[in-house]
């Protein structure tokens, strides 16, 4: 299930500029890696040429052995959780969730039985049990972004992409967040890009760091490589 993500002079150039400049990266299956860099750095393109939401002018994208990108992003299997919830505030915590297995053409859409089974283990994993009837504005910030991931996992996707899914909660919800991913990835075991400006937290969750500036990769290693602790 989890892949290899690898980035082979991967290039994105917006009005002359490369926010993304001849990348070269490889994730390995299973692999939680953090983008850390300023504002500007490129992240979040790279992200989103990952997903396939934009087209690279230069390079190669693999997900496996696979050439990502020649694939449209529907086929790419991506999760994608944003800074800023995306979720449905007409629909339901449980019908959010399931929101992604639903559209999936008849051919490959699961039975609805299999749906609610699947979004009621999903709500145990997010530890949201209880909530499903619920709307998104009966929630909390941090009760929000456990629904997105949720719902980023139900399509059981190949790559997780997490862009700043905690930048706009208080610290200690931050905190608690931080550990609450740690032990969710530990379980479901997806590569997992998480984009975040916050070094602490890059630390702190990530089994290695990608230090970016200016769409170039400045440092590349796990926590203790980037610090210099005693
Ligand atoms: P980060 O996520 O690290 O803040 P971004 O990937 O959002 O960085 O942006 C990298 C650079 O690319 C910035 O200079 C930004 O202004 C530019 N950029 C990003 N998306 C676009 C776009 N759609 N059109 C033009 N410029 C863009
Ligand atoms: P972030 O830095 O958190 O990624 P931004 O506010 O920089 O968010 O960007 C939000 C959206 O605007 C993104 O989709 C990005 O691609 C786009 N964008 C960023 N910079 C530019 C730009 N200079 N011109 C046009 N679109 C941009």
């Amino acid at each position: 299930m989890a892949v290899a993500i690898t980035a082979q002079g991967l290039g994105k150039v917006f009005n002359g500029t490369a926010a993304v400049d001849r990348l070269d990266l490889a994730v390995e299956p299973g692999e939680l890696l953090a983008l850390l860099g300023p504002s500007g750095s490129g992240k979040t393109t790279l992200l989103r040429l990952v997903a396939g939401l934009e087209a690279p002018d230069a390079g190669r994208l693999l997900f496996g052995e696979e050439d990502a990108t020649r694939l449209a992003a529907r086929q790419r299997r991506v999760g994608f959780v944003f800074q800023h919830y995306a979720l449905f505030k007409h629909l339901t915590v449980a019908d959010n969730i399931a929101y992604g297995l639903r559209v999936r053409p008849r051919r490959t859409r699961p039975p609805e039985a299999e749906i609610q089974r699947r979004v009621g283990e999903l709500l145990d994993l997010v530890q949201l049990n209880g909530l499903g009837k619920r709307r998104p504005a009966q929630l909390s910030g941090g009760q929000r972004q456990r629904v997105a991931l949720a719902r980023a996992l139900a399509v059981e996707p190949r790559v997780l992409l997490l862009d700043e899914p905690f930048g706009a909660l208080d610290a200690q919800v931050r905190r608690d967040l931080r550990r609450w991913l740690r032990d969710i990835h530990e379980r479901t075991g997806h590569t997992t890009l998480f984009v975040t400006h916050d070094q602490e937290e890059a630390l702190e969750l990530a089994d290695r760091v990608a230090i970016l500036n200016r769409g170039r990769l400045e440092q590349i290693g796990t926590p203790d490589d980037i610090l210099d602790r005693p």
